[in-house]
């Protein structure tokens, strides 16, 4: 009772069950009398011969499934039919098969869920053994339906290798779901596919060129909306380029919150404690400066390169500044910064013993050795406070980029001192900072009857990264405007972009196009 209930069909007769380690042989047979003819469709019940077929099935709790069928051939007498004889049909099994129809199923899955290798090794350890080469046709020959075309497309680019080659996601913003996937982020294959799918109402996009040619050229009669977490991007992305020639400012305004956190802590009782001026050179300020003298000298930048040994895009970043571009520091400080107190307490009452400090240190929870601690000691000589190393670093522009487009409720305390610091430094910052200010409240209460005022004071203001920032928002301006009125918003996109960097990374990405498309349409 119980094999019968766990065979592919009814109507079929086990003959035998053989047992050979962890494979069970299962010898079937059909009980069938008549049997259909493939071409002409008449019944037939005169048996020519019978041979054996094989096949794989779902395992058996842990033993792998073997079937042997026992597969009946026919005379077809139709007189009208091309065929003399044919081969039952199995409602499990597609001719030429040797996998039942759900044993395929079962694995597709496996396929999709984890990558051709990893679902390989899944289904040795299942029972149902196959090669990831057969898990790859699996998911080749896995026919995906073409989804239905939404309302509100949202469309955004994704890199198959970055910098180099990039494709176009097509995503339903309303069901959060992937339409389709592009090969390539051109103008003309987005058009093309939308003019197949003319029922779209919006097209909410970033302020990508191409993508907006794409959309008026294929699909004129939708309402493109560019999204409104780009436009800020693209405004701080045209700060940073403007504060990228505020080097000098950036650094006088670094120097002056140097000097007040020297002031706000108290100052080292010993002379040999290191100020300011006195900090060595690092190796990247040394390098910056032999850029410099060999640009003077009238070196080009490939040969700059070459003679450094420093990569070509260094060389012109350098080139670019007047001051070595800052970088984010350490964050959280050292190992020893939780313990500077319990260190400064005890030096200072004079105990010189080093192994008895670290003992003492080692019951705080202190996880370095010795060794580090003895080198941290040597900046310190005995009876001197232990005081932080100031050390100035030029304010990074990304991150005044940040200061200044943020309102003031959504910065610390830290940060808006910061800030009003820069703002004194730099006149040109604290001139645009009003306008910036304006823009994002415009974005984010979408007051889009605001836009047009505040791209006349943008383009009539003197710096140039604003009124570029401002032109280019003109060229859009349609979808600019569209994003201060509408809801649609990409962030449905970008949920999938993310989806889809996983899929690509199971696959060690290696897979191509084709594959990458199904798996990311596939809906297991
Ligand atoms: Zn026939």
């Amino acid at each position: 009772m119980i094999p019968t209930l766990l065979l592919p069909a009814s109507q079929i007769l086990i003959e035998s069950i053989e047992k050979r380690e962890q494979l069970l042989e299962i010898t079937l047979s059909s009980q069938t009398t008549i049997a259909l003819c493939p071409d002409c469709k008449t019944e037939q019940n005169h048996v020519h011969s019978r041979y054996i077929r094989k096949a794989g099935d779902l395992p058996w709790a842990a033993f792998t499934i073997k079937l042997q069928l026992i597969v009946r051939r026919f005379f077809c007498y139709n007189e009208d039919c091309s065929r003399k004889t044919f081969a039952e049909r199995l409602s499990f099994l597609s001719p030429y098969a040797r996998r039942t129809a759900r044993l395929n199923e079962r694995l597709t899955s496996m396929a999709f869920a984890t990558s051709a290798q990893a679902g390989s090794r899944l289904s040795a350890l299942f029972a149902m053994p196959v090669s990831s080469s057969t898990m790859l046709r699996l998911m080749h020959g896995y026919r995906v339906e073409p989804a239905q075309t939404p309302s509100v497309l949202g469309v955004d680019d994704f890199a198959f290798c970055k910098r180099k080659n990039y494709g176009t996601i097509l995503v339903d913003n309303l069901q959060g779901q992937v339409i389709d996937l592009l090969p390539d982020r051109l103008p003309e294959t987005l058009s093309d596919w939308l003019k197949m799918h003319p029922e779209i109402e919006y097209i909410t996009r970033d302020r990508a060129a191409a993508y907006g040619e794409g959309s008026t050229k294929g699909a004129p009669q939708a309402i493109q909306v560019a999204d409104r977490w780009h436009l800020l991007v693209n405004l701080s992305d045209a700060l940073k380029r403007f504060l990228d020639g505020q080097a000098s400012a950036l650094y006088q305004a670094g120097m002056e919150l140097a000097q007040q956190a020297i002031d706000e802590t108290p100052a080292p009782e010993s002379k040999e404690a290191i100020s300011i001026e006195e900090k060595p050179p690092s190796a990247k300020e040394i390098m910056f400066e032999k850029v410099k003298e060999l640009a003077a000298k009238g070196y080009s930048g490939r040969a700059i390169s070459r003679l450094l040994s420093l990569s070509r895009v260094t060389v012109s970043r350098y080139l670019q500044h007047q001051m070595l571009p800052a970088y984010p520091t350490r964050k959280g400080g050292t190992k020893f910064t939780p313990f500077i107190d319990f260190i400064a307490k005890h030096w200072q009452e004079g105990n010189g013993n080093r192994y008895q400090l670290y003992l003492l240190l080692k019951e705080q929870g202190y996880k370095g050795c010795y060794g580090n601690l003895c080198k941290f000691l040597n900046q310190y000589p005995k009876q001197a406070s232990i005081t932080p190393k100031p050390i100035v670093v030029p304010i990074a522009s990304r991150k005044t980029a940040m200061l200044l487009s943020r309102l003031a409720d959504d910065l610390s305390e830290k940060q808006q001192k910061e800030l009003r610091v820069i703002l004194d430094h730099c006149p040109k910052a604290a001139a645009i900072h009003p306008l910036v200010l304006e823009f994002v409240i415009m974005v984010r209460n979408k007051q889009s009857q605001l836009l047009d005022d505040w791209l006349q004071k943008a383009s009539n203001c003197q710096v140039a990264g604003i009124a570029s920032f401002a032109k280019g928002l003109t060229t859009d301006y349609e979808a600019v405007k569209a994003a201060l009125q509408y809801s649609h918003s990409n962030g449905p996109v970008e949920g999938q972009v993310n989806r889809l960097k996983l899929i690509k990374r199971q696959a060690y990405g290696r897979a191509g196009f084709n594959l990458l498309r199904k798996r990311v349409l596939v809906k297991i």
